[in-house]
């Protein structure tokens, strides 16, 4: 007789879980999966999915403005939220049924409740009682963090709940200045919601490359968004007219919605890492080696919860890695590396490598690359928006280590470019790249002259 009921048990049912479940029950093993919300997690019920189709609706409005420079004449149109979100929620249910026969279809079962750990080996499942398991894997993902002594904190949402808006503020205030934030904002200005951004920081998506942050709060300004910088909330407080938005800078703000974004925690709590022995990092993640395996030898963390890079492919690969490791006798690490990303803001960033100033720090001379540019397909419209492009080249190697987009299609781009650079491409080789024209990304290969910011003479 077996010693543990599974060879594998699997706490929470989304990108990184789903993967290693898969995968670990295509190899043969017995695995169980438990998700006590629904399965597919952040990504596919409350996040990257749901959120770009909010992301391609909002962009209608534009869409219907520039198409009269191009000669058309659009009518009346109207925005319907309550059939949107219908629609949206319909194809999210598709998503994750998916996701439940591809586990099923694996060969891994699935059981919907809230998991316990008890020990190192035993987990204690709501609605299902006590199992044990051979190895565990820990993938929760994280959850919004709110300031919770904030006075008036329980009038505001978070993006959980905007995806579940009943009607469409008029009016709405978003608290934070990173992804999330931003993504936002671009939505609801989108669907014609009166919006203002308000982050503590000179600028907004810091860690980003410094033009590019620049760039992007111009352009947010640009499509009417009300960029509050320097400044973060004081209070909320609900009056007969809505919610009044009290900042640190004495400035205040009503609004019909007010969303916190800022930043997500790790959602190890009543998790039972404890019992089991499980340490967590000063940030309250769990800490896990090159392989994903924490402290104890039997149990390993991908994805979120282990906040390394918070991002949806990455906790595939980190669950993909782990499944090769450990049941398909393939020892694999996941390199985090060179990991492109891109802001569904609007207009949109991709980014890959290092920003100029974390080069300029990490490697000492830097050659910068930079051109601003209005795209092709505003030039009939009257809009002003610009594109920006930017390589930041490494002196002594020619290697390039950033490459940072802002325009249409930023996120598309920069998937390729991170293939170059995950090859240690080099300045003169992705210069001998043929131009694709007339394209934005041929920018990409035609900057010839290094660009030294203006006031900064030679010197620089
Ligand atoms: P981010 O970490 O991107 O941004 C958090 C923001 O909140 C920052 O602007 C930060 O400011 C601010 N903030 C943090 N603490 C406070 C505080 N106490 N008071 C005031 N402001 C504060 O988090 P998000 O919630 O936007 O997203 C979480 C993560 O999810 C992202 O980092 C990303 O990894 C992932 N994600 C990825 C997406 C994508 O790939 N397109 C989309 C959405 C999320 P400061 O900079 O000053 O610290």
């Amino acid at each position: 007789m077996a010693k543990y009921d599974y060879d594998l048990f699997v706490i929470g049912a989304g990108s990184g879980g789903v993967r290693a479940a898969r995968l670990a029950a295509m190899a043969g093993a017995k695995v169980l999966v438990a998700e006590e919300h629904r399965v597919g997690g952040t990504c596919v019920i409350r996040g990257c999915v749901p959120k770009k189709f909010m992301v391609y609706a909002s962009e209608y409005a534009h869409h219907f403005k520039m198409a009269e420079g191009y000669g058309w004449t659009v009518g009346e149109s109207s925005f319907d939220w309550p059939r949107f979100i219908a629609e949206k929620d319909k194809e999210i249910a598709r998503l994750s049924g998916i996701y439940v026969r591809n586990l099923q279809n694996a060969g891994a079962e699935l059981v919907h409740g809230r998991a316990t750990l008890l020990d190192a080996h035993t987990v204690e499942v709501a609605g299902r009682g006590r199992v044990t398991a051979d190895k565990i894997l820990v993938a929760p993902g994280a959850r919004p963090w709110m300031p919770v002594e904030l006075p008036g904190i329980e009038h505001a949402i978070t993006s959980n709940e905007a995806f579940h808006l009943e009607e469409l503020p008029k009016r709405i205030v978003i608290a934070g200045g990173g992804y999330i934030a931003l993504e936002f904002a671009g939505i609801f200005n989108g669907l014609g919601v009166e919006t203002t951004l308000v982050h503590r920081g000179p600028n907004v998506l810091r860690g980003f490359d410094d033009d590019i942050r620049a760039h992007i709060a111009e352009e947010m300004d640009k499509r009417g968004i009300k960029v509050i910088l320097g400044a973060q909330h004081a209070a909320i407080e609900k009056t007969d007219t809505g919610l009044v938005s009290r900042f640190t800078d004495g400035h205040h703000c009503e609004s019909d919605v007010v969303m916190f974004a800022l930043g997500r925690a790790p959602y190890v709590d009543g998790l039972g890492l404890e019992a089991a022995g499980v340490e967590l990092d000063e940030d309250g993640a769990v800490r896990v080696d090159d392989y994903s395996r924490t402290n104890v030898e039997n149990i390993w963390a991908v994805g979120d919860v282990t906040n390394r890079i918070n991002l949806t492919p990455v906790a595939i690969r980190e669950g993909h890695a782990f499944a090769d490791t450990e049941f398909n006798n393939k020892p694999t690490t996941f390199d985090h590396d060179m990991v492109a990303s891109a802001v569904f803001s609007q207009p949109p960033i991709g980014s890959v490598g290092l920003s100029e100033a974390e080069a300029r720090h990490r490697l000492g001379k830097v050659d910068v690359y930079l051109a601003r540019f209005r795209p092709m397909k505003y030039a009939l419209t009257g809009y002003s928006e610009r594109c920006l492009v930017k390589l930041v080249v490494e002196a002594a190697t020619e290697k390039v280590v950033g490459c940072h987009v802002v325009g249409p299609d930023a996120p598309e781009i920069i998937q390729l470019a991170a293939v170059a650079m995950k090859m240690g491409v080099t300045k003169t080789q992705w210069d001998s790249t043929c131009a694709v024209h007339p394209t934005l990304a041929e920018e990409l290969v035609t900057l010839r002259e290094k660009y030294v910011p203006q006031g900064l003479g030679q010197a620089a």
